[in-house]
Parts: C-alpha cells; structure tokens; sequence
C-alpha cells in the first residue's frame, strides 16, 4: 500500500450499536455519515470488528467479500441490505507482512463483511467504493496481546489506510432495556464509559488493556470482551495524536455508542447525539 501520495489517515473506533443503525435515520447514522464526509478519503479500510472472532489471526483476503447478515430476528429489509465493496488481497497481504512473525491466515471466503463493519460503513462510505478488508480478533489472546499486535499496524496510517474498530465500549445486551428508549444509564455503565474516557483523553493507554481494573464493576460492562477489543485496535495506532469523540451517548441503559478517533480535525469539542 506505499504510496508518496497517501494521505495520512486518523485512527476510528465506532461504536455501532444495533444493527438497524444500518437502515434506519438515527443520530448515530447520521453523525456516521458527517465523519465519513469529514475524513480524508482512504485508499482502502482496514476493518476490526467485534463479529469476526477466529483460533488465530485471520484477513479476509478476498477479491470481492460477500456481505455477512449475522444475527437474527431483525426485518427482511436489513437481511436484503448489501455492501458490495471490493476487498484488497494486497492490503490483507501488507497486513500479514506487518504482523509477521504472527502467522495471518488469509481468508478467501469463510467470512467477508460482518454486520459489526457494514452497519457503519454503509453510512461513511455509502457508495462503497473504498475497498475494505477485516482483520479477526484471534480469541486466544489477552486484551494486553491484542494492544501490542494492534501497534504493528502503525505504518499504515502513512499508507492511506483506515484503521477502524467497531464494537462497543459498554456492550451488555442482557441488561439492554430495547423497548425503553428514555432508559437512563445504568450507574456502572456510565462510570465505565466515562472511565475509558477519561483514560483516552490521559494518554493513559496501557490501563485500557487492563480495563477490567477501571471502575467498580466494570465487567458488567462487557460481561465478554469481543466489543471493547476493537478500540484497541485504533488505541494502539494513537500515535500522540489528539483523540476525539464523534459520538457519545448511551442507549438502551448498557450500549455506549460512543466512538473515538485519533488525529481527526474537528475543529469542535465531540459532538454528542444523546438518544438513539
Ligand atoms: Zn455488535
């Protein structure tokens, strides 16, 4: 992906929420789409979603990924929604080469792009001309062994890639309240969401990795990890740049849709869409 033209790109992590983002007109939606409007246009994506959990290190490294509707008990119209951007056999293939000695297998078509990627990138990138590939959260590491992988991808925020993680911060569906739109936080999800928060805006990354530790009662927060992970994944491409918050807000009581980008210029203090 080397290029004396690539544009140095920021860092993103969304917090995608409900996979309706996708087709309905929320303020989430909408602030995805000003953010994609806002960013220098990428060569390609380089997408790390809570949904695509392999044994190992995986890369879709397909050509043309198909688009992946994984969940269930949602309207046709979301089942009918398509995706078609290209792959990039040559970014999975720069991937595999940054992340080396770690072995990366190249996925030619087991998975494509999960509902956590194009539930997002429908409204960043609607006319799906940005080739994207997802790189798998491996499930046999530590939180501390994903940051420290996630770092080798640095160079290719020079390359006009756009790393971008997709989960969320607090993801507790079991104490999701969904038919209750005014429901306020719950204390420990708030206090969680704020303590990562505040833990970005430190520079206090390494404590992100130990985030079990960051507020009273922080595993009600993500009773599993695979969608707070991905924020590691921009974290640890931070760079020294100054972080942001596009979004903030937390729905349903335990999903926090709040995003984080590093090296954005917003020119404003984090815009925050309260409801979804
Ligand atoms: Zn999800």
């Amino acid at each position: 992906m080397n290029s004396p033209a690539a544009q140095r790109m920021p860092a993103l992590f969304v917090g995608h929420g409900s996979p309706m983002n996708a087709i309905l007109d929320t303020p989430w939606s909408r602030a995805w789409r000003e953010l994609g409007q806002q960013l220098p246009k990428p060569r390609a994506i380089l997408a790390v979603s809570a949904h695509f959990q392999t044994h190992g290190v995986a890369v879709t490294a397909m050509p043309q990924p198909r688009t992946i509707h994984d969940f269930g008990g949602f309207p046709r119209e979301l089942f009918e929604v398509q995706y078609p951007a290209p792959g990039s056999p040559e970014l999975a293939q720069r991937v595999a080469e940054l992340l080396a000695p770690e072995p990366v297998i190249a996925d030619q078509g087991q998975w494509g792009l999960d509902h956590g990627s194009w539930s997002v990138l429908v409204h960043m990138y609607p006319n799906a001309d940005i080739p994207v590939v997802q790189l798998s959260l491996d499930a046999n590491r530590s939180a501390h062994q994903h940051y420290e992988l996630a770092g080798k991808l640095l160079p290719l925020r020079n390359e006009g890639v756009l790393i971008i993680g997709l989960g969320n911060i607090v993801h507790n569906l079991r104490a999701a309240r969904r038919r209750d739109t005014a429901v306020p936080p719950y204390p420990w999800a708030a206090q969680f969401d704020q303590a990562v928060r505040d833990a970005l805006v430190a520079g206090d990354y390494a404590s992100l990795s130990n985030w079990q530790q960051l507020a009273p009662q922080a595993q009600l927060s993500n009773p599993t990890d695979e969608h707070f992970l991905p924020l590691l994944y921009a974290a640890a491409v931070h760079d020294d740049d100054p972080v942001s918050f596009p979004t903030e807000g937390i729905v349903w009581g335990s999903i926090s849709m709040r995003s984080v980008a590093f090296g954005l210029n917003t020119g404003s203090p984090a815009s925050a869409p309260q409801q979804a």
